[in-house]
């Protein structure tokens, strides 16, 4: 970060979608002409991902901000990432408020981080994370927060290949044993899409399961009372997706934004 201390960087990073020019005229003492043609060279002297990313509008839609994270995803599988908004100047941009354009739920498994896998950065998204991404109250209330408190357009439920908690809880049910202390919570909250699995035949049962309760879970928050009227209005989408170990793409399963 070799511009970190400069005041005229700091205008553009943090101007968002403000004129820099203009912004950086305004917070020197120099005639405008002078301060706007030093505003340039310093821009044209540090092109960083992260600044370009930084100044970016902020995704308004479901489908822009579903645009954003299939972008990220894209670089994520390709081995293109721009690691956007992770500097200090992001830091200080989002110190005051956050404003993310998305809710990740998805597993805790650690090889399934949204923010790397998203190529996101800094108060870009809410993510929550819990075993085989089951939901409760709590986790419920934490996915609406966004979405009630800020017009977060979008959240994204999202399974993945070859999840534990997920196989743990099938096998568990099909012996007809419980798991563990309070891992029998999660693999109560997966009996629905056991119960679901189950009713058909698949060539691999546990992974048809990982996907009937990913799009589950994503259908009952879609319906629930509180989020089904912004989904209804188009200022809120709900999508299904399944994350690929192997190739590290995100296919979507159900609930592509269509506007
Ligand atoms: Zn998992």
């Amino acid at each position: 970060m070799p511009t970190a201390g400069s005041p005229q960087r700091r205008a553009i990073l943090t101007g968002g979608l403000l004129a820099s020019a203009a912004l950086i005229t305004g917070c020197s003492s120099k005639a405008a002409d002078t301060t706007s043609a030093d505003a340039k060279a310093s821009a044209a002297a540090s092109p960083s991902p992260s600044a370009s990313l930084t100044a970016e509008a902020r995704p308004d839609s479901p489908r822009a901000a579903f645009a954003r994270l299939t972008e990220g995803n894209r670089r994520w599988v390709d081995g293109t990432l721009q690691h956007p908004d992770r500097d200090p100047k992001r830091r200080e941009f989002v110190a005051a408020e956050q404003d993310p354009y998305g809710v990740i739920l998805s597993c805790i498994d650690s090889r399934v981080p949204p923010e790397l896998l998203f190529d996101t950065g800094l108060g870009d998204l809410f993510v929550l994370r819990t075993g085989g991404q089951v939901v409760g109250p709590e986790v419920t209330g934490s996915v609406e927060y966004g979405p009630m408190t800020s017009g977060t357009p979008l959240v994204v439920v999202l399974g993945h290949q070859r999840c534990g908690a997920i196989k743990a809880a099938y096998e568990a049910m099909r012996a007809g044993k419980s798991l563990p202390g309070n891992l029998q919570a999660i693999a109560d909250a997966l009996k629905p899409a056991y119960r679901e699995t189950v009713k058909g035949e698949h060539a691999d049962p546990v992974d048809a399961m990982i996907r009937v309760h990913t799009e589950q879970t994503s259908a009952a928050l879609r319906s629930n009372k509180d989020l089904a009227p912004m989904v209804k209005k188009g200022d809120l989408a709900v999508v299904s997706a399944y994350y690929s170990l192997d190739t590290g793409r995100v296919e979507v399963l159900s609930g592509t934004p269509s506007a």
